[in-house]
């Protein structure tokens, strides 16, 4: 079988088209979310050790702020594409929306291999790239994060140069998150996405009566989202069987000790050559074809294809990636009842904890870590029972059920504003 499209900006306009169509809705709401509201497409010179100058293209697309103010993460990562900016911004509107967020989507990107830069480097490229979108960033505005190949350093250099160009003598913190505690970040925002995977997975096990102490995980893609996904999935009782990067997959039918692969990654940069307690080392498509009960893919978009989607043996799949199950492999999972919590809501704990961000800055009043898991967790598990019930009651997946709820959330606004 050929996938029609792995397009992902004409994967999400599907799920859009099929989230009309389900509610009802005209074809005047499709037109106007099917395609976001502003597009920016940056050059930025960044001057290089060598004293050249390298110019990297970077875009910033704001999806629809009817609801409020946009917000997504940027990306740093040479496969990054126009169109999956677009498509991973639009995945962020209907992201806040489904866990009660105050949000509108937005994503950013540039097109470059972070781990080619040095540091020196890096900074300069995150400076410019603040640059060159601070005319249409601000706390009111667009609230950008960090996505793959960005962390809270890059989001230091950027409230720095923000605040250099119109801070007008302020530190301006509110208009980035995902920073570093000791600059106005938030306790639990590095393990919130994580998090929310393991907890999602937790509440896709109990609606399929399985005894979360029971099972075994596969998490692909062993970065951020993964990682702490496979630490709080171990917390919880179930058996981390493997996990992958770009570089391999490890494999431990005995148990991975997760704490002690995260330290491992820490140091080597990767999974590579990782032995510890009778691990073994397999190439990185191995994760698809491992044995069992919970798969969590984590890493990018288009993991789960109509051939890997077939090697499969798990009963429930939470997606920490963003778009990591294309339509066609989606339909096959379905076929079998493998039961999916879709990228829109088990990845939206990072968005959650980065809106608890926002919020202390603007109030300059800060939690505790347990207040802010508590909290997280509280939106996330709401989400997932509105969800749920929704798709019980109209008998269709939880993805087509969260963009209903997601649309129909979004039409009011925008027909209270009169756009509609
Ligand atoms: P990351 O860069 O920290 O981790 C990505 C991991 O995936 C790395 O370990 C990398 O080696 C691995 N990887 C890449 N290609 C792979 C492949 N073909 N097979 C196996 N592993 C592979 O990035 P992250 O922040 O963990 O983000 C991962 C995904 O989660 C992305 O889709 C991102 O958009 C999404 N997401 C992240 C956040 C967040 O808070 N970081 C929030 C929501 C969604």
């Amino acid at each position: 079988m050929l996938e029609k499209t792995l397009n992902p900006f004409e994967i999400v306009q599907k799920q859009i088209r099929q989230g009309c169509d389900a509610l009802g809705e005209s074809d005047e709401l499709y037109h106007l979310l099917s395609e976001p509201e502003r597009v920016l497409e940056v050059s930025i010179p960044v001057k290089m050790d060598d004293s050249t100058t390298k110019t990297f293209v970077g875009y910033r697309v704001q999806h629809n702020d009817a609801p409020g103010p946009t917000k997504g993460g940027i990306r740093f990562h040479p496969a990054v594409t126009k169109d999956e900016v677009k498509a991973l911004a639009t995945w962020m509107t209907f992201k806040c929306l489904i866990v009660g967020l105050p949000y509108g989507g937005a994503k950013g990107g540039v097109i470059v291999d972070p781990k080619l830069l040095s540091l020196r480097e890096l900074e300069n490229l995150s400076r410019g790239y603040a640059k060159a979108i601070t005319p249409i960033i601000g706390e009111k505005r667009d609230i950008p994060a960090p996505d793959v190949g960005t962390d809270g350093q890059v989001m230091a250099w950027m409230v720095d140069e923000y605040s250099q160009l119109r801070g007008v003598g302020q530190t301006l913190l509110a208009v980035f998150t995902g920073k570093p505690i000791e600059l106005g970040g938030c306790l639990g925002r590095k393990e919130a996405t994580g998090y929310g995977v393991a907890i999602m997975a937790r509440e896709a096990a109990k609606v399929k009566n399985l005894d979360f102490e029971k099972l075994k995980v596969v998490v692909q893609g062993f970065g951020n989202v993964g990682s702490y996904a496979a630490k709080y999935m171990h917390q919880l009782g179930a058996k981390i069987v493997a996990i992958s990067d770009s570089t391999c997959c490890i494999v431990n039918e005995a148990g991975i000790d997760v704490i002690h692969a995260m330290k491992y990654t820490i140091i080597n940069n990767s999974l590579k050559d990782y032995q510890y307690n009778g691990s073994i080392e397999l190439p990185r498509e191995a994760a698809f074809e491992q044995d069992c009960d919970i798969f969590a893919p984590c890493a990018l978009e288009n993991a789960i294809t109509s051939e890997t989607v077939k090697l499969i043996k798990a009963k429930i799949i939470s997606e920490g990636a963003n778009g990591p199950t294309t339509p066609e492999a989606e339909k096959y999972l379905l076929e079998k009842d493998i039961f999916i919590v879709p990228d829109i809501l088990a990845n939206a704990g990072g968005v959650t904890v980065s809106y608890l961000e926002w919020v202390q800055n603007l109030y300059h009043y800060y939690w505790t870590f347990e207040e802010v898991q508590e909290k997280q967790e509280i939106k996330m598990v709401s989400a997932f029972k509105s969800i749920y019930e929704l798709s019980l009651e109209k008998e269709t997946d939880m993805r087509k059920a969260a963009y209903m709820i997601a649309i129909q959330r979004l039409a009011k606004p925008l027909r209270l504003r009169g756009w509609l």
